[in-house]
């Protein structure tokens, strides 16, 4: 598992935990599986999403850049 670190996001808001305020995280890369297009077999057009995970609580925090 990588290691827990800080985020700045691209606007320049160092980022802090919706639920616990911690400020820490660990950063993932998750499929967007949009059910219409897996649906119609285009699950080449779901994008990777960034997802930083808290370090503290577990909550997830979804990115699509
Ligand atoms: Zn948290």
């Amino acid at each position: 598992m990588a290691a827990a670190s800080t985020f700045t996001l691209a606007n320049g808001t160092a980022l802090a935990c919706l639920v616990c305020r911690n400020d820490t995280f660990t950063r993932h890369a998750y499929k967007l599986q949009t059910t219409g297009m897996t649906l119609l077999n285009l699950d080449w057009a779901n994008d990777d999403a960034t997802c930083l995970v808290c370090a503290s609580c577990g909550f997830i925090h979804w990115f699509d850049r």
